[in-house]
């Protein structure tokens, strides 16, 4: 069995505690691994560690276009290391093989286009309005920042938080999810090999209440990028408003996808099934309320039941599987729970509903592709976040019903329309309350396109150019060139 070591300042290290945390494969149900079970005092070791770093000459005085050149070296490395980064993602949660291996294949773009980005942080010189002054605005790095990752896509969603601000001069502590750590401690070896200053990226290990906490309540931790629920959200958002820490939030969602009678069907049953069944729904886009316009909504549950009933479920290395294991017990004992409180709703159960039992005496945890029709949008089956496979079917008879019950929620992180009239994919991307709509396509996203949620689906971007200022202050600089000397009891 791997017993993993936590990475700080560049050494590899074992918890203060020396406790550690079993890993578990979802699929086998076996340990495999174990990861250090951290504490405060290791914390306090990673933060210095990174602020060192941060004053350090070894990476202050790399120029920004080193630093980016540092960045995309790191990417083409951890691209050499696809196959085996995604191999240890899958032990530890399960999702099929396939996707992680593009998500891992795909998140080194994240370090080539920030590092292509670090030296084009341009300032400004305001045409200011005062006489014989030299006005002067840079962005500057904020310091250490610490990145909290959730168990779906700990690598991909570290990539988001990581490249900015790396590429913007700040150095990192990585706090993985207890359940899934093993792959951050595989990234901070490759760090390692890529040449980052001791120090520039930490990852210390251990459970969110006593680490994370720790880690956001730090007094030089001067920015937290979390991925995670709204309950963690919360308590990151108040403890970090104690210290004035700034906070990229990306939380749940309960997203609507919407199809209209005027949509191409084929298509809409193919992305309502990839919105709910793929990564057996434990994903925070998930379109797990599906909208469907009365005049279609037989035939459309119809075909939808036809090709998700056919759905293979098994091993997630295996390439003929399409929906793997539930990644962690507490999760799974979660869809169960929110099945039954579906049924006492009185939601029809017309697919699945039960668990099942992994293939070939294997003890993962897997649940059937759930599907209740009869939903109405005041059941707690359509107003809060499962997190597995089961989706919510409800129905709508026009556009203005359609947006109404799609934004009659607390969440907004993402929406599907499915239509091909163009002015209504106009009118109902714009009137939907959520920070990504996807029209006639569902679940993509990009290093190049801002991401996040409205309402309690968080706060910040991730991706895109503008992702970058969330790891950057404005300073701005009085050049005088002389002059008359002003009345000293006068502000200027
Ligand atoms: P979680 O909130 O339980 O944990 C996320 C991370 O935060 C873990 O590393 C955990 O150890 C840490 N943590 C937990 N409590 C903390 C605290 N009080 N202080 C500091 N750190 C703390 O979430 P999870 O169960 O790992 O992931 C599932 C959730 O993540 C779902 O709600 C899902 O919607 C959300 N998610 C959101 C996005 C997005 O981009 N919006 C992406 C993926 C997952």
């Amino acid at each position: 069995m791997q017993k993993y070591q936590m990475y700080i300042g560049g050494e590899w290290c074992d918890p203060a505690s020396n406790e550690w945390i079993d890993t578990v494969n979802p699929y086998s149900g076996e340990v495999w691994a174990q990861i250090p079970k951290g504490g405060a005092a290791d914390v306090d070791a990673a933060v210095s560690a990174a602020d060192a770093a941060f004053r350090s000459s070894e990476w202050r005085g790399l120029t920004a276009t080193q630093r980016g050149k540092l960045l995309c070296q790191f990417g083409d490395i951890l691209a050499d290391n696809a196959e085996s980064l995604a191999e240890i993602e899958v032990r530890d949660n399960g999702k099929l093989y396939a996707e992680v291996l593009n998500q891992c294949r795909y998140m080194t773009q994240w370090y080539q286009y920030y590092g292509g980005l670090a030296d084009k942080i341009e300032g400004s010189v305001p045409p200011v309005d005062k006489p014989n002054i030299l006005n002067l605005t840079k962005h500057e790095p904020l310091g250490v920042c610490a990145c909290i990752t959730p168990w779906n896509s700990p690598l991909l969603l570290l990539a988001w938080k990581a490249a900015p601000a790396l590429a913007a001069g700040n150095t990192i502590v990585i706090k993985p999810s207890e359940y899934t750590s093993a792959s951050s401690l595989e990234f901070a070896r490759i760090s390692q090999e890529a040449g980052f200053p001791p120090g520039a990226i930490n990852v210390i290990t251990g459970l969110g209440a006593d680490v994370g906490e720790a880690l956001v309540r730090h007094d030089k931790v001067r920015k937290v990028a979390f991925t995670g629920g709204e309950e963690g959200g919360r308590s990151v958002n108040s403890a970090a408003a104690d210290d004035f820490t700034r906070v990229t939030l990306e939380l749940g969602g309960k997203s609507a996808n919407i199809v209209f009678d005027d949509a191409n069907l084929d298509q809409a049953v193919s992305g309502a099934i990839s919105g709910i069944f793929a990564a057996s729904g434990q994903t925070c886009i998930a379109g797990s309320r599906l909208l469907l316009q009365d005049s279609i909504h037989d035939e459309f549950l119809e075909r939808l039941l036809d090709m998700a009933g056919q759905a293979r479920i098994g091993d997630p290395m295996n390439a003929d599987t399409q929906v793997g294991p539930i990644t962690t017990e507490p999760q799974y004992h979660k869809i169960l729970e929110y099945i039954e409180i579906a049924k006492g709703e009185g939601a029809t159960c017309v697919m699945g509903g039960e668990p099942v039992l992994a293939p070939d005496g294997n003890k993962g945890l897997f649940v059937q592709p759930t599907v209740f029709s009869n939903v109405t949008n005041e059941m707690r089956i359509a107003q809060e976040e499962v997190f597995g496979p089961v989706l919510s079917v409800l129905r709508f008879s026009d556009e203005e019903e359609a947006i109404a019950i799609a934004n009659d929620i607390k969440y907004g992180l993402a929406a599907g329309v499915w239509t091909q009239n163009l002015k209504r994919a106009i009118t109902v991307s714009e009137r939907l309350e959520a920070g990504t709509i996807w029209v006639n396509t569902y679940r993509s996203t990009s290093y190049t396109t801002p991401f996040g949620g409205y309402k309690a689906s968080g706060l910040g971007r991730e991706n895109g150019m503008e992702s970058i200022k969330e790891y950057l202050q404005t300073k701005s600089i009085w050049l005088s060139s002389g002059g008359s000397v002003a009345n000293p009891y006068m502000r200027r």
